[in-house]
This record gives C-alpha cells, sequence and structure tokens, in this order.
C-alpha cells in the first residue's frame, strides 16, 4: 500500500488502491443485507407451484411451513400472516383489545400503528436502561380502569422481562401482545421466547433474521385461538357461505411459503454467522471510551437480528457525527430507533407522549446507532468500522 502511486489520504473513504494500483470503488456496506437461498434452489418450488397453480389460500407449502415453524421454533400453534403490521392488528382483533394499550414509545412505528388501526390509544411508558425493553417497573402507574392489555416488544431480539410483565397483566387482567418481530429462535430458560404472553406476532421482511420476502406469524396457545385467527386473517370465513366475523386478508402466499421452507434450512448457519460479527464487535470496541455495545449487561440474546450501540457523552463525537463520519466512509448504519414513535405527529399530543416521562428512551434515542450485521459481511468490514470507532474515539 505504501508504494501505491496514490496518496491514500486523497481517496475518498469508499476507495481503495489495490496492490497493482488500480482503483476499485468499494461496495457500500448497509446495515443489514437479505439472506437468500441460491436461485436454483428456489425453481423447482416454483416449478411446482406453476404446475399445481395453487397460489395462495393455505396451499402445501402454507402448511407445510406452519409445521417446520411450530418444530424450529418449539411453539405448538402458529399462523402465517401476509406481514407482522397486519399479524399485530390481527392478534388485537382477536383478543378483542380495546380502550388503552401501554406500549413502548422505543420501537418501530408498526407497533403503535397497530393500535390507532384498532381505535385503540397507546399509552407509551419509559424503558429499562440496560435492555431498552418495556420497564415492568413503571407500567403499574399507567394502568387506568380503560386498560386491558400491554404491548412490548423484545426489542433487537433481547427478551422483555417476561416474568414482571406477566405478574402485572395478571394481577389486573390484562392480556399481553408480544410485538416479537425481532425475536426469531430466541429462547428464554431453555424453551421459546414465543410461548409468553398471549399472544407473539414474529416478522418475516426482508430485513429480519428469518424472511420470506414479506411475511409474518401469530403464535397462539392453543388450537381454539390459532382456529379463530386463521378466520380472521381469511375475511372471517369458516366455510364456503359462513362469514362469522369481519375478517382482513393476511393469508401468506404459496410464493412465500415455499422461500421460507428453504430459508429454514439455512436459518442456524445464519445466526452463528451473526454471532461471530457480534463477538467481534464486542471485542474489538471493548476498550473504546464511550461506545456502550447493548447486550453487555449479560442478558440473553440469542439471535443477534441487530448490533445497537450507544454513543455516550465521554465519546469524543455525538451520536450524528459519528453516523455522518461513518456515512463519509460510505457505510450506512440506522439510527433505530429514532425519532422515538411517541415523537411523531399522529402520537406527540397523547399526554404518555410527553418527554418529561420518558427520559431512558429520549436518551437511548439520541444515542443509539445500529451497526451493519448480516451472514455476508466480511470480517475485512467488520474490522474497518471498528478502525473508525476506535480511531473517532482516541483521546
Ligand atoms: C419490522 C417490524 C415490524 C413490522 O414488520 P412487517 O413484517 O414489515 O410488517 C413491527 N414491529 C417491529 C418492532 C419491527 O421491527
Amino acid at each position: 500500500m505504501q508504494d501505491s502511486p496514490f496518496d491514500l489520504r486523497d481517496l475518498a473513504p469508499s476507495e481503495r488502491s489495490d496492490e497493482d494500483g488500480t482503483l476499485t470503488r468499494r461496495p457500500p456496506v448497509y446495515v443489514t443485507q437479505p439472506v437468500l437461498p441460491p436461485l436454483e434452489d428456489f425453481l423447482p418450488s416454483l416449478r411446482e407451484i406453476w404446475e399445481s397453480k395453487v397460489l395462495t389460500n393455505g396451499g402445501p407449502f402454507h402448511d407445510r411451513l406452519e409445521a417446520a415453524l411450530c418444530e424450529y421454533l418449539g411453539v405448538e400453534h402458529i399462523s402465517l400472516f401476509t406481514n407482522c403490521t397486519i399479524g399485530l392488528v390481527t392478534a388485537l382483533q382477536a383478543l378483542r383489545v380495546s380502550g388503552e394499550v401501554i406500549t413502548t414509545p422505543y420501537s418501530f412505528t408498526a407497533t403503535a400503528h397497530s393500535l390507532l388501526w384498532n381505535r385503540i390509544k397507546p399509552v407509551f411508558v419509559d424503558i429499562d436502561p440496560h435492555t431498552l425493553n418495556l420497564d415492568p417497573a413503571r407500567i403499574e402507574a399507567a394502568i387506568t380502569p380503560a386498560t386491558t392489555a400491554i404491548m412490548p416488544v423484545h426489542c433487537y431480539g433481547h427478551p422483555c422481562d417476561v416474568a414482571a410483565i406477566e405478574k402485572i397483566a395478571r394481577s389486573h387482567g390484562l392480556k399481553v401482545i408480544y410485538d416479537a418481530a425481532h425475536a426469531f429462535g430466541v429462547q428464554l430458560h431453555g424453551s421459546s421466547l414465543l410461548k409468553h404472553g398471549d399472544l407473539s406476532v414474529l416478522s418475516f421482511h426482508a430485513t429480519k433474521v428469518f424472511n420470506t420476502f414479506e411475511g409474518g406469524a401469530i403464535v397462539s396457545p392453543d388450537a381454539q385461538t390459532k382456529n379463530y385467527i386463521d378466520q380472521l386473517k381469511n375475511f372471517g370465513f369458516v366455510d364456503d357461505v359462513t362469514v362469522v366475523t369481519p375478517g382482513i386478508n393476511g393469508k401468506m402466499s404459496e410464493f412465500n411459503a415455499a422461500l421460507g421452507l428453504l430459508q429454514l434450512g439455512g436459518v442456524d448457519q445464519a445466526i452463528a454467522r451473526r454471532r461471530e460479527i457480534d463477538k467481534r464487535y464486542r471485542q474489538g470496541l471493548r476498550a473504546t471510551r464511550g461506545i456502550h455495545c447493548v447486550g453487555d449487561a449479560g442478558e440473553r440474546v440469542a439471535n443477534h437480528a441487530y448490533f445497537p450501540i450507544l454513543v455516550r457523552p465521554e465519546y469524543p463525537l455525538s451520536r450524528d457525527q459519528l453516523y455522518k463520519l461513518l456515512h463519509a466512509h460510505d457505510i450506512h448504519t440506522r439510527r433505530y430507533f429514532y425519532p422515538l414513535v411517541s415523537s411523531f405527529e399522529m402520537y406527540r399530543d397523547l399526554p404518555s407522549s410527553d418527554p418529561e416521562g420518558l427520559p431512558v428512551a429520549h436518551r437511548a434515542a439520541e444515542q443509539v446507532i445500529c451497526l451493519p450485521i448480516y451472514p455476508a459481511l466480511s470480517n475485512e468490514d467488520v474490522d474497518r468500522i471498528i478502525a473508525i470507532l476506535q480511531e473517532a474515539g482516541a483521546p
């Protein structure tokens, strides 16, 4: 590199000079990149769909994927959906939730939107500073006679304090619906995290740990609930002439289900690679003052869906300065979850959106950056990202 005809300092950070002096542009690095099987592996499934002409409405791939997911995730009842958001909307309908629901402002906006789509008033409660999940110690103070449920999020796939939440829900007669969009495959005390609460809703969106292009699922505790959810996702039909409820179209197509079956074969390997990257970041950033890797506090993190760091005041750059510096190196991180959901126009006038009541969530939203993590990310790129953070953080 020293003998290169180009002075490296003159290069845009995204360019590099190879041994022979040719200038190549590094491909940009994004926060995530979807996992896909080889196209050839998908073609036989496509052929099968073409020949059968069964495209959707609970076809063979759909039913096989439901069974395979139950087995993989260690749960008994799954209803596949077109996406997680319709799953959340339907879960609230299935449990006839109304009035007010306690939830977290530190999430993707679909969590709270699913409440508004049901004419339910979201009540935002602050988060725990270590897990960044809904803080159970603050839930009871937010319960009113109108409260009917709690909708927590296993943020970044890190488990909520499910025992504390269940205790509160039981003593106040509230339902619990987990937004488990990040929690695919996460285990707690040796069993699936998805068994907690009345329902859990997964996302199989392209950006998630397990994807079916678009997709989602509701995990139910019993066959009767699953059956009702299956009616709700199919317009409320129970047979070809009977409609029992104003359901929606939330069905997963055969294309998505066929992809899911293939993806399931590679998901352990994908999570194992994510784990390696997670470990590499944690080791590389351990000594960088002011950079806190979320999850260092020892909570169990099993799927490595994200790699969130908090840029604290001891770091020489602000969060946004670091975000821009990485961007200048063509490394495109995301500030999940900034802005807070409670700051969006349709929520900010709610009494519970007052920043005074949400200090921990506001601080996290001001400090967080999610670093790139996905199976195809190279160690070289991980090391380059670590080096940028270390150098900018050097006193
Ligand atoms: C991705 C995501 C959703 C929405 O999932 P879709 O499948 O895209 O509808 C909901 N909640 C959270 C926390 C998410 O990250």
